[in-house]
């Protein structure tokens, strides 16, 4: 298959998942925080069923409302009965998620890569959107993405075994170790667990000698991200920003963009 081909046909699923993304990222946590049942009565609640619904009016979504992206255009990004604004992070998700995979075909030097980058991408755009949300990094999305790493890794697509292993372990007890020292120094909570299991998952994906990279980039656009934010307003100095996002951020430029920009400024990767 041509790259043109593939980079087509990936886009496209890209914008039909997003809308699916967008439902674990309003279902997850309910999920995770009231167990299957809604209030009430026992309905079956899943990622699968009921079927999509205005979260403002209760209405359902037909399914000409619920086309990637356009639909959002079409009703100026309001519920059509009740006029809810529609939260922008639900066609901003549809847009990462249809973007995001000609770039890995482009930047990536294999189709394998640019497939797997595709649905770590996915996962991981999820994983920040429900961060930012609720301050969250659900297990059900994490654990599964560094077994994916591990596994993906004997095929050494990434990386070999012997990194993504070292990657996982690693990325887990540097982050255990910061949170240590933090309770120990300043007697307060540094990095969620969550965390701990993303940047496992990164290092699964990447390889140990990514993660110095990872944290770098995180860590710099955290900062200048979390100085704006307090400059206009809009996050307090004294509350912590979800640290996911960034993670998510700096692992998907490391992706795309790793090996040349690691060397640029003198890691090794
Ligand atoms: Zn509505």
């Amino acid at each position: 298959m041509t790259d043109g081909i593939l980079a087509a046909l990936l886009s496209v699923t890209g914008f039909c998942v997003g809308s699916f993304l967008n439902v674990v990222v309003h279902r997850l946590p309910i999920m995770l925080t009231s167990g299957s049942v809604t209030e009430g009565k026992a309905q079956r609640f899943n990622l699968f069923t009921p079927r999509s619904a205005c979260p403002s009016c209760g209405r359902t979504i037909v399914a000409r409302e619920n086309i990637p992206l356009l639909s959002y255009i079409a009703l100026g990004g309001r519920c059509s009965a009740c006029n809810w604004r529609i939260p922008v992070h639900y066609p901003a998700v549809e847009l990462l998620a249809g973007v995001l995979p000609p770039l890995f075909v482009i930047a990536l030097p294999s189709q394998q890569q640019a497939i797997a980058a595709t649905f770590f991408a996915w996962s991981a755009i999820c994983l920040a959107v429900i961060d930012i949300r609720h301050k969250l990094l659900p297990d059900a999305l994490t654990i599964p993405l560094i077994w994916a790493g591990l596994l993906l890794s004997l095929g050494s697509i990434f990386t070999t075994p012997e990194q993504a292993i070292a990657g996982a372990v690693g990325g887990y007890v540097a982050f255990w170790t910061i949170d240590q020292a933090g309770r120990l120094l300043w007697r307060r909570v540094v990095i969620g667990h969550g965390d701990f299991k993303l940047f496992a998952a990164i290092g699964s994906w990447l390889g140990w000698p990514s993660l110095p990279y990872v944290l770098l980039v995180a860590s710099c656009i955290g900062a200048v991200v979390g100085l704006a934010l307090i400059a206009i307003g809009w996050h307090e100095r004294s509350k912590p920003l979800p640290f996911g996002p960034f993670l998510v951020v700096g692992a998907l430029l490391t992706m795309l963009t790793g090996q040349a920009s690691a060397r640029w400024i003198g890691l090794p990767l």
